[in-house]
């Protein structure tokens, strides 16, 4: 039985062009609200790059579809992929995906864009983007340590979506509703989920401004969900224009996968609205240099040209993106979009993560290939964020080699030991002396 059926919507494939009202969930709702794009709207369309394999795959699967369409980020979340039957008429599913997808059942459903849906590999489910969002048996299985909320969020929310657990800074977790469900997502319990706490709410949202009203303390506030790209642009615009007229906030942030997987969303509207509630910054999802295409690097361009600050956070997966082939082209490719990548995290413990997971050595050894091997803007931070509340805890290569007196010994990128005078100094005693050259 597909998702879909499962929850009661229609399960008919977007054969040709998706007109609205294919979905009733309120939050989508919202996103197809809009009246049909304006002639404005259409040319702006127009400009937007196509890749070329994305264009054979929408010719292919989406027939009907005018380039005009197919550029507008509402019609991308009304088609996007949700189903059983409308995955097996894009890809040719394994016997695994098949079986988890018809099993699934509650919040983190399948949802991929039909733009995401062009990049990944339609016949080999080894492929990575198709790994992180087409369900697999793997996420049945729970092992020690996994948990629904790994990092306590939870416990520490204070008010609707707030979670307060820094001392001058909070998560606005402003919606539920994502463009597409990544299988290892930290929120799984909560995204996605027609029913779920963090869906879209006035009335929520009031209520996490009346907290942060009265906190006046709080100077940074991160907007996640979910991702806070999916809310229509009025919606938006009103939001970040209460958070702005805080006078204690002095920092907004958003965090969003949006310009990786619908990058059409990153329109001059949004960015015009966007510039008006500076100082505000991007993190960015990014996974795989497969996302490196020219859209992204369109949409990431709109953002840095509105003067955003760009970074990026990557979650380091098994098979995925663990092999240092795949992430220094990641990183120097998000630099040379001006994404600063940021940080690289542990997978957090969520259930049925084992799968994605890899030792934590395995970051401190992406990090070593990293650093001194390219620039350092290309080196992000990597760290495990602490199961529990700990909260980020970075982990680094120990480049201190030891002492010899008052020399400390430093090892640098290629395993050569140096010294540096540190008269006094006590760092590097006790450690077993390396020879220096
Ligand atoms: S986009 Fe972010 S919030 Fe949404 S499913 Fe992916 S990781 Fe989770």
């Amino acid at each position: 039985m597909s998702l879909q059926i499962a929850r009661g919507r229609d399960a008919k494939p977007p054969l040709r062009s998706v007109r609205s009202k294919t979905d009733l969930r309120p939050q989508l709702q919202e996103a197809t609200k809009a009246p049909a794009p304006k002639a404005p709207e259409k040319r702006a369309a127009l400009r937007f790059p196509v890749n070329s394999k994305t264009r054979a795959f929408y010719k292919t699967f989406y027939p009907g579809t005018s380039t005009i369409e197919w550029n507008n980020w509402r019609w991308q979340m009304r088609a996007r992929i949700r189903s059983l039957e409308e995955l097996g008429r894009v890809f040719r599913l394994s016997a695994d995906e098949y079986d988890a997808v018809a099993r699934h059942k509650g919040s983190l459903p399948v949802g991929i864009t039909p733009y995401y849906a062009s990049l990944m590999d339609l016949k080999d489910p080894s492929e990575p983007l198709r790994r992180t969002h087409i369900t697999t048996g793997g996420e049945y299985v729970r092992t020690p340590g996994e948990d629904n909320d790994p990092l306590g969020e939870d416990h520490d929310t204070v008010a609707p979506g707030i979670v307060h657990r820094y001392p001058d800074r909070v998560l606005f977790l402003t919606t539920g509703t994502c463009s597409t469900y990544c299988r290892y997502c930290t929120r799984a319990r909560v995204v996605g989920n027609p029913g779920g706490e963090y869906q879209f709410s006035m009335k929520q949202w009031e209520q996490a401004l009346a907290y942060l009203e009265v906190h006046t303390e709080v100077r940074d506030v991160l907007l996640s969900g979910g991702d806070p790209l999916t809310i229509g642009d009025d919606r938006l615009d009103w939001l970040l224009g209460r958070l702005r007229a805080l006078k204690h906030i002095e920092f907004l942030r958003i965090g969003t996968k949006v310009p990786m997987v619908l990058p059409q969303r990153i329109t001059k509207n949004l960015v015009s609205i966007l510039k008006k509630y500076h100082p505000l910054w991007m993190s960015i999802h990014v996974t795989h240099p497969n996302e490196l295409t020219e859209e992204t690097t369109e949409s990431t361009a709109r953002l840095a040209d509105a003067g955003i600050p760009l970074g990026s956070q990557t979650v380091l997966m098994k098979g995925i993106n663990d092999d240092i082939a795949i992430m220094k082209p990641l990183m120097q490719g998000l630099l040379k979009r001006r994404v600063r990548p940021y940080y690289l995290y542990q997978c957090d413990p969520i259930s049925g993560s084992a799968h994605f997971r890899t030792k934590v050595e395995k970051g401190l050894e992406i990090i070593e290939g990293l650093r001194g091997h390219t620039t350092g803007y290309a080196t992000p931070i990597f760290a495990v964020d602490a199961p529990g509340g700990g909260g980020k805890i970075q982990i680094a290569p120990d480049f201190i080699a030891g002492r010899d007196g008052d020399d400390l010994l430093l090892r640098n990128f290629e395993g050569g030991v140096y010294r540096y005078p540190d008269p006094g100094g006590k760092l590097g005693k006790g450690k077993p002396k390396l020879a220096a050259e």
